[in-house]
């Protein structure tokens, strides 16, 4: 019998180490009038493994000192690479307008 490996990263240093691009902040500029989706984190199931800022490739999501992630819209295009690469799965894709980040 094979035991069941958990490989979802509980924490910033079982991370995987991994080739990754250099995101630049604003490198598409400032996208609040043409982005169509918003990315919405559902706080209450965030593990805060920092999955999401590794993978923006805006540099959109900072990290606070509670280790929570934030997602400033004025630079974030919208991808979606966030919510696919999210373990938790607690980023939702919503039409831009339609609702705003919930408050931690
Ligand atoms: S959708 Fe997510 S990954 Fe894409 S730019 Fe916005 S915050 Fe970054
Ligand atoms: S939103 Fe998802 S990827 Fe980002 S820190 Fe929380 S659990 Fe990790």
């Amino acid at each position: 019998m094979v035991n069941e490996v958990n490989t979802e990263p509980q924490n910033r240093k079982q991370m995987p180490k991994t080739s990754y691009s250099r995101p630049m902040i604003g490198s598409t500029g400032k996208t609040g009038s043409w982005r169509i989706f918003d990315p919405v984190i559902d706080y209450g199931n965030c593990s805060k493994c920092r999955t999401c800022w590794l993978f923006c490739p805006e540099a959109a999501i900072s990290i606070d000192e509670d280790e929570t992630p934030h997602i400033d819209l004025d630079y974030c295009k919208g991808c979606g690479i966030c919510a696919e690469e999210c373990p938790k799965k607690c980023i939702a894709m919503v039409r831009s307008g339609e609702t705003k980040e919930a408050p931690v």
